[in-house]
């Protein structure tokens, strides 16, 4: 069992009140760690500590900082399989996920960075008697809070260019998956970063999270979680002016045409509902199909479900593991029961696979996929995010029809189009109320690309240039090259 400790000022370090909190595998339920319930004097350490290094990380050239995230990529891909078998057993995911995405993606989050950054140049805007240079500055020290579903992966997408920008770092990861940002931790202290440029603080959302949020030497916060903390995060740090970037929830739609390759269209479908036990901010969860081709849809997608490989996210033919938490487990079986009293018919799953593993009632994380036919676009199942294994189906006969029942949603994050016509898949793209949608691929990301949401799901864009323009202040710095007059 891990003891985990905050990571300030280049030490690992308890919390000041010797608090701890246990931290769980929710495929046996086995305390595997714990993680320090700091409160606000750790994040003012943490803080004092990302001010003393500001100065000394900032005063570095770019380059110097792209070495840095070249130097964690490579330190961090030699740990691929501990990260994926240490996120496997946090998060209850199968471990060839964890390989292929949450290690994968971690890496490349520096990688891509490091090489972006140095891409950069300055950009100016000449006059006829003068010239524009746009001059960035670190923004100062940043407050990271990230949540359970993705935990490295999220962690070093903000990590990694608020490091380039020459910013210094107080984070907070999700209290439910504290390990692996412990190990991105250990692996700074390995490399020899230079101390306070990155402090580590472990604890709840309410008493860390909040401390970070308002504390004044904070000077921009970058969050990523449900749309209710986000809320909170909002209107604790806008009265102080922080920049804020904030990607929240989503309730996104995959919408199939009759024209579609269906084959296709069937797995990509089943992909965007159900990787990760549906716990993807991007997943599609309310799948549109055209009348025509509905049934023909409806049956092959089932097989298709029923075949996902549920079981020990440690065995590596797994496709699917537990849901995050036994609590979070009722939270959408409540869903399940929902849709049942709305109407819905379930096509398949709605039932605990392998009961027996944990907790007093002898509940089982491990949930089947579950599929809802016939309920309204606009029932509660097919409204609100649920952020689980389960999936809402409805028919459309026209383009039109289909759009209104898309945006009527309060969220806009992601979704993805599956239409043989191209032009038509990025006109209807273009329409929907959304961040991000894909034609005929889902979670297909190139990391210069903006990614965020509207409506409820979130303020501002984070990645490439983005995360650059986020991560940085800007000075226009206009230089007169004649006389006045
Ligand atoms: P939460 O909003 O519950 O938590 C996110 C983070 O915020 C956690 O670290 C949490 O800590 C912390 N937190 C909670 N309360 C506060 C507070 N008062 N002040 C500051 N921080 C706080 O989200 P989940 O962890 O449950 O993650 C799932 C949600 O994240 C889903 O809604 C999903 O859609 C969204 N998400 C969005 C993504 C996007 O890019 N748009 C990507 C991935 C997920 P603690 O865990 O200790 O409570």
């Amino acid at each position: 069992m891990h003891s985990v400790e905050n990571f300030i000022a280049g030490s690992f370090t308890p919390a000041q009140s010797k608090q701890t909190i246990n931290n769980f595998n929710p495929a046996t339920e086995q305390i595997i760690a714990t993680i320090p319930r700091s409160q606000k004097e750790d994040v003012e350490h943490a803080v004092t500590s990302a001010h003393s290094a500001q100065k000394e990380w900032s005063k570095l050239t770019l380059e110097q900082r792209a070495d840095w995230l070249d130097k964690i990529a490579d330190a961090l891909e030699e740990k691929t399989e501990e990260i994926a078998h240490t996120e496997s057993m946090d998060t209850g995911k199968p471990i060839a996920l964890a390989r292929r995405v949450d290690a994968a993606r971690s890496v490349s989050n520096f990688r891509f960075f490091a090489a972006f950054g140095r891409q950069h140049t300055q950009q100016t805007f000449q006059m006829d008697d003068a010239i524009n240079i746009v001059h960035r500055t670190p923004v100062g020290t940043v407050g990271l809070i990230t949540p359970w579903n993705l935990p490295l992966y999220l962690l070093t997408w903000k990590v990694a260019p608020a490091l380039l920008m020459g910013n210094t770092i107080v984070a907070k990861p999700s209290e439910i998956t504290p390990l692996t940002a412990n190990m991105l931790a250990q692996t700074f202290a390995e490399l020899g970063l230079p101390q306070g440029v990155f402090n580590l603080v472990h604890g709840l959302g309410p008493e860390v999270g909040q401390a970070i949020l308002e504390h004044p030497g904070i000077k921009a916060i970058s969050f990523t979680g449900g749309t209710d903390t986000g809320r909170i995060v909002a209107r604790t740090a806008a009265p102080m002016f922080k920049k804020l970037s904030l990607e929240l929830g989503g309730k996104n739609a995959t919408v199939v045409f009759a024209d579609a390759d269906l084959d296709n269209a069937v797995d990509g479908a089943v992909r965007a509902a159900f990787t990760n036990s549906g716990q993807v901010c991007l997943c599609g969860s309310r799948i549109f199909i055209e009348s025509e081709i509905a049934e023909h849809f409806k049956q092959k997608f089932i097989e298709k479900v029923r075949a996902i490989q549920l079981g020990d996210p440690m065995d590596e033919e797994t496709e699917m593991g537990t849901v995050i938490s036994p609590e979070h487990l009722l939270k959408v079986e409540s869903y399940i029961d929902l849709a049942q009293k709305e109407g819905g018919v379930i096509l398949t799953g709605g039932t605990r696979e392998m009961t027996g593993y944990y907790g007093p009632e002898g509940i089982g994380a491990y949930l089947r996929p579950t599929v809802v036919d016939k309920l309204p676009h606009t029932s509660r199942c097919a409204t609100e995010e649920i952020f689980g294994p389960m999936v809402t189906l409805h028919s459309f006969t026209t383009e039109h029809e289909v759009l209104e029942m898309i945006n009527q949603s309060e969220y806009g994050l992601a979704g993805s189009v599956w239409t043989s016509n191209l032009e038509r898949g990025q006109q209807f793209a273009q329409q929907i109320e959304s961040g991000i949608v894909w034609v005929n691929t889902w979670l297909h990301r190139d990391l210069r690309t903006p990614f965020g949401g509207v409506k409820n799901s979130g303020v501002g864009r984070e990645g490439g240039q983005w995360s650059l323009d986020f991560f940085s202040e800007l000075t226009n710095i206009c230089v007169k090259e004649t006389r006045e007059n």
